[in-house]
């Protein structure tokens, strides 16, 4: 299968009621451990790409690794997946090179720290979504700012300081016609979410739940939503490492989550931790060992069991060919047509 748009993507995830995982990607063994696990669970998938990916594997390996899967995995439908883009130029230079989607992450400014006023996120939305569905490309957009910072972007604080209001995001999803939206319920990028098991005081399902009742067709993203396992913290720690005590997003939440609208979650920490525990047991265990194909394979497996498991506690697995993928030309078609709707359903 070609590429799909991640529109047709969520659509599908919505007609089924499932949850999408986004798995960010900087190498081949993190694109293999995606496509192993979408095979063993047929799942249709996202692979995301952030900046700093980007310019850590470079533009052109990173793009053919995942025609690549593309490519051997013709039964998988894969959409292709700026992470955070920062600026009208970069999402530009995303859909220049052929992703399938782009993310404008228009709620901090382009140094991708301080937060920016609504009307300029709007604004630079808007501008990426006329020029991305025109080529029949996917948009998601974020209203309120998360928390913690991540390749160099983020805001910083705890992810509470600028919690979506539901009213804007509304106004947002109306005057911008993205495809997704990202919103802030208290969740942060990176390892350290929460300083013990999150409740509602900290993790704001129920500012989901009111989005969804207001835009209840609008394709909801859930950020920084790893879990951190315990049992993928421990092993790191058990091989020489020195994580501190943390909690990530319960898979429970993610779950109530999707029954609310939430069509896609963005996991990263997740497959690092595990990748990251596989490597130092293998150099922990046998020191002798030089070969990086040593602890890359076991890495890269660790990684692949964490996404199967994702797959299936995210409800995509066994939809993997639900669908044949429309091009992305019709996909611009549609969007210039009108027959993909640009306009939320609002319930007021
Ligand atoms: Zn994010």
């Amino acid at each position: 299968m070609p590429l799909v748009s991640m529109r047709q993507l969520l659509d599908e995830a919505a007609k089924g009621g499932y949850g999408v995982g986004a798995f960010n990607v900087n190498d081949m063994e993190q694109i293999q451990a995606i496509m192993g696990a979408a095979k063993e669970t047929k799942s249709p998938v996202i692979i995301q790409a952030s900046r700093g990916a980007r310019s850590f594997a470079q533009d052109r390996y990173l793009f053919h690794l995942i025609l690549a899967a593309a490519e051997l995995n013709p039964e998988i439908p894969i959409a292709m997946h700026q992470d955070h883009g920062n600026s009208f130029e970069t999402c530009k230079s995303a859909i220049e090179l052929g992703y399938t989607s782009v993310m404008m992450d228009g709620s901090l400014k382009e140094d991708g720290k301080t937060p920016a006023s609504f009307e300029e996120n709007v604004a630079v939305t808007k501008k990426v979504v006329d020029y991305a569905h025109e080529r029949g490309v996917t948009v998601e957009g974020e209203i309120g700012v998360l928390g913690g910072i991540e390749d160099g972007h983020g805001a910083g604080g705890t992810g509470l300081e600028h919690v979506t209001d539901p009213d804007q995001a509304v106004e947002f999803a109306e005057k911008t016609g993205v495809d997704a939206l990202a919103i802030a319920i208290g969740t942060s990028h990176g390892a350290y979410k929460f300083t013990k098991k999150p409740d509602g005081s900290v993790l704001k399902m129920d500012v989901l739940i009111a989005i969804h009742k207001r835009l209840p067709n609008t394709h909801l993203v859930m950020h920084g939503s790893s879990s951190v396992p315990r049992d993928l913290q421990d092993i790191i720690n058990k091989y020489g490492g020195k994580l501190k005590e943390t909690w990530g997003v319960p898979v429970e939440e993610i779950q109530l989550g999707i029954r609310n609208g939430v069509r896609k979650i963005n996991v990263d920490t997740d497959n690092r931790l595990a990748m990251t525990g596989a490597i130092r047991k293998v150099l922990w265990d046998t020191p002798e060992k030089f070969d990086p194909r040593d602890y890359l394979k076991p890495a890269r497996e660790a990684m692949q069991k964490v996404v199967a498991l994702r797959m299936t506690q995210f409800g995509q697995a066994g939809h993997a060919g639900d669908y044949q993928a429309v091009s992305i030309a019709e996909i611009a078609k549609g969007y210039k047509s009108g027959a993909l709707s640009t306009k939320p359903l609002v319930a007021r």
